[in-house]
C-alpha cells in the first residue's frame, strides 16, 4: 500500500527534533495522514514490540520506548514503507547514511530517534494501534 507508520522516538522529543524531523519528513515527499503527541504504557510497548519478545534488547527496548511522550504518524506516499526506511537509515546511527534522519539526530541503538515500519502489514497493524478511522484523513 501507499502508507507507513513512524513514531518520533522519546529521546528525538526529549531533545527538541520533533519539528526538524517532521520538516524532513514532509520534504522527503510525504502527507501525513495522521498526527498525535502521546505516551504509551510499558505494557503497550510489549504490544507493540511482540515481535522482539526473545530479542535480549526487548527489556530495554519496551522501557525506553514508554520512558517519555513520542509522535505518532500515519504518512502517505508511493512506495512508502521502502522509501521511508531509506529516509531514516539504518537501525545504527552509527551506520546510517548521511543525510538519513537517524544520522542527523539519533543517539544509539536503542535511542535512534524515529521508527519506520517494516512491510505494508505492519505499517497496518501498527497505525491501527495508534488511530482509529476518523483520526486517519
Ligand atoms: P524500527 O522497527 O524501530 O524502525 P528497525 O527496523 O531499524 O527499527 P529492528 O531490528 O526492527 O530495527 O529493531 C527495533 C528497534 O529495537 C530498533 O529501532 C532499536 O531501537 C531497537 N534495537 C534493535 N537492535 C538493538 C540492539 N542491539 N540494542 C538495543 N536496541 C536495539
Amino acid at each position: 500500500s501507499d502508507r507507513t507508520f513512524t513514531m518520533i522516538k522519546p529521546d528525538a522529543v526529549a531533545n527538541g527534533y520533533i519539528g526538524e524531523i517532521l520538516a524532513a519528513i514532509t520534504k522527503g515527499g510525504f502527507r501525513i495522514a495522521a498526527l498525535k503527541y502521546t505516551q504509551i504504557s510499558k505494557k503497550q510497548a510489549e504490544v507493540f514490540y511482540e515481535v522482539h519478545k526473545d530479542r535480549p534488547f526487548y527489556g530495554e527496548l519496551t522501557e525506553f520506548m514508554s520512558s517519555g511522550p513520542i509522535v505518532a504518524a500515519i504518512l502517505e506516499k508511493e512506495n512508502a514503507v521502502a522509501d521511508f526506511r531509506k529516509l531514516i537509515g539504518a537501525t545504527n546511527p552509527a551506520e546510517a547514511e548521511e543525510g538519513t534522519i537517524r544520522k542527523q539526530f539519533a543517539e544509539s541503538m536503542s535511542k535512534n530517534a524515529v521508527h519506520g515500519s517494516d512491510s505494508d502489514e505492519n505499517a497496518c497493524i501498527e497505525g491501527a494501534f495508534h488511530f482509529s478511522g476518523c483520526e486517519i484523513f
